[in-house]
């Protein structure tokens, strides 16, 4: 006896149901993605219940007529690919022909559409898979699907649905995608019969991203700029260096117009971002990568959630250099925006604390100094005023004597017509400052770090780091796996200015440190350092362990937090983290400045609200 049948349609297509249609989002998501494919200029997304009781879609796209109107519901029918050439280009969201029959199997389905010349049009009521009524229908031309009871038939699934609330949440993160791939679409949401969001049409992103976040987020976004180099273009919008968040939320990569997951995007926009972002933060990014669709397979995943690329490290590639460009060109309006008051453009070092005896005014909270307005014609060789702070001076990146000049050559000369103001510091840790905007907090500690790293970083690229040999060499010998690591980064290791050799069996020697490391025991040094390296090695490329490494071993020995500065340090710093490449974060991601400004002070003090 034959113990193999061939399932009867309806439990097929509950079964490819089970892929496809995994919880009401997924009706939403592939609802409409069939309304784009149509055309529809305009798409209203209707749900209740969390989509739980009913959702429904409607367009105004090309609509179908009776006889594709049935055909739409089975199986395998679509009206978007005919060949295997066409799967090989699709440039259409849909093309499996398998959501409509999906979907109206596993619950109370009802279609209406009409085609825009047509005199009427059909209306076509399913059941569980079984089509019940067909009928002329005369509703306005487009396409109108509800789907009612979602998985009445299928309990199994029911059970795994979650609250309201949650999937709410999901159809809600589903239609925002789909109106961030189209702004040039009208979309509107209506939850429980009231009009929950109502997006215009648009021409731009941009527009898009305001609708949906708010003016506020675009302050912190960047529109991509990246040259047409043929293959994967790069555009859209994504977060300033310094700007994150703890989850991936608001990181939105798009391929050809489909929201998808990859971990090839992912590390590539991390990568692009490198310093600029806190470890175990995400970027904030409206990314959209367009190609030839010949380039990307897009059949490779049920919900068409991933894709596959041709050849994903051009790929990678293109969005690495789009995020660093775009992050560079947002150096120039960040410089823009220190421009300070008119009247703050006279040069006036500031005043010596009032300190009567001396060390009355070691108050921790307490803003310290005067007032100075610092421009770059200021010569930073002016007469050193009174410490800011309580007494000497251990502003000490680069020696700890200040009267030496520094190591490093300061960076390039900032633009003659930068000018801020200096009003003192607080807590002997954060620099405030006045631009035009408002206030500005500028954290020393990541300051420094940001403006010692992007130094040592241009030195390992030109001549190589100027290192100090040490009075005695010490050797030092490490586990075997610790020792074969630094015999495989010895290299890396000399061009930062640790002079280091092997010695023997798992044994080294060094002899001469980098200038600005002030460290007493060097093998204990090379000890910390091989240990946080071994963590963070193990996928990175070798430059960007070099770099990695500088922004670690920077991290501890930059100047610590509560060294009280003097003011021509305090002018040096700015000026310098000003010339930086990515001034506002330092090589850990986290921000060197905040702005408050005038507005939210205003706010705050009930001036204005
Ligand atoms: P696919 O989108 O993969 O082709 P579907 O099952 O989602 O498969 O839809 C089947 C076919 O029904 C589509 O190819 C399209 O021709 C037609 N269709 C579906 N939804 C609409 C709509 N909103 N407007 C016009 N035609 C539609
Ligand atoms: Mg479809």
């Amino acid at each position: 006896m034959s113990r193999i049948k061939l399932l009867p349609e309806t439990l097929a297509s509950q079964v490819a149901a089970g892929e496809v249609v995994e919880r009401p989002a997924s009706v939403v998501k592939e609802l409409v993605e069939n309304s784009i494919d149509a055309g529809a200029r305009a798409i209203e997304v209707g749900i209740q219940r969390g989509g739980m009781s009913r959702i429904r879609v409607v367009d105004d796209g090309c609509g179908m007529d009776r006889d594709d109107a049935l055909l739409s519901l089975e199986r395998h029918a679509t009206s978007k690919i005919a060949s295997a050439a066409d799967l090989a280009a699709i440039s259409t969201l849909g093309f499996r022909g398998e959501a409509l029959p999906s979907i109206a199997s596993v619950s109370r389905f009802r279609l209406t559409t009409r085609e825009p010349g047509a005199i009427a049009g059909t209306e076509i009521l399913v059941n569980g898979g079984r089509i019940e009524t067909v009928r002329d229908g005369g509703e306005a031309p487009g396409t109108q699907i509800e789907v009612r009871s979602l998985f009445y038939n299928v309990p199994a699934r029911r059970k795994f649905l979650r609250s309201e609330t949650t999937e709410t949440r999901n159809i809600e993160h589903q239609f925002f995608l789909q109106a961030l791939a189209h702004p040039e679409i009208g979309f509107s949401l209506v939850r429980e019969d009231k009009i929950a969001l109502q997006l215009p049409t648009t021409t731009s992103l941009r527009d898009r991203i305001r609708d949906l976040y708010g003016v506020e987020l675009l302050e912190d976004l960047l529109e991509i700029s990246a040259p047409d180099r043929g293959g994967a273009q790069v555009r859209g919008w994504t977060g300033r260096a310094g700007v994150s968040r703890q989850t991936r939320a608001q990181q939105f990569v798009f391929v050809n117009g489909r929201a998808i997951e990859s971990g090839i995007l992912s590390t590539a926009l991390r990568e692009g971002y490198h310093t600029a972002l806190m470890r175990g933060q995400f970027p904030v990014t409206f990314l959209f990568v367009d190609l030839d669709p010949r380039e990307v397979d897009v059949n490779v995943h049920p919900a068409k959630r991933e894709v596959r690329f041709r050849d994903p490290a051009g790929v990678r590639q293109a969005i690495v250099e789009a995020v660093q460009r775009t992050l560079e060109s947002g150096r120039v309006d960040w410089r823009e925006r220190f421009r300070a008051p008119a009247a703050a453009s006279r040069v006036e070092p500031p005043a010596p604390p009032a300190a009567p005896g001396g060390g009355t005014t070691s108050a921790s909270s307490q803003i310290a100094g005067g007032t100075a307005a610092v421009s770059s014609q200021t010569s930073s060789a002016a007469e050193p005023p009174p410490p800011l702070g309580k007494t000497a001076s251990s502003f000490e990146i680069m020696g700890r004597d200040s009267a030496r000049p520094s190591t490093f050559a300061s960076a390039p000369t900032p633009q003659p017509d930068q000018q801020f103001q200096i009003i003192g510091v607080l807590n002997r840790l954060y620099v405030l400052m006045e631009n035009s905007d408002g206030l500005v907090l500028v954290d020393q500690h990541a300051a420094h770090e940001r403006i010692l790293f992007e130094e040592l970083r241009r030195r390992m690229e030109e001549q190589g780091v100027p290192s100090q040999r040490m009075l005695l060499p010490q050797i030092f010998s490490l586990p075997p796996r610790d020792a074969e690591w630094v015999e495989r980064n010895v290299a890396t290791l000399q061009k930062m200015g640790i002079g280091i050799e092997n010695f023997g069996a798992n044994s080294f020697r060094v002899d001469s440190l980098p200038t600005f490391l002030e460290v007493a025991d060097a093998a204990e040094f090379l000890r910390k350092v091989i240990d946080e390296l071994k963590t963070t090695s193990r996928s990175s490329s070798p430059l960007r362990l070099g770099e990695d490494m500088i922004a670690k071993t920077v991290c501890r020995h930059a100047v610590k937090a509560n060294d009280p500065l003097r003011y021509p340090e305090i002018e040096k710093l700015i000026r310098d983290l000003l010339a930086c490449d990515l001034p506002y974060c330092c090589p850990h991601g986290r921000p060197t400045m905040i702005q408050i400004t005038h507005a939210e002070l205003e706010k705050k003090f009930g001036r204005k609200v």
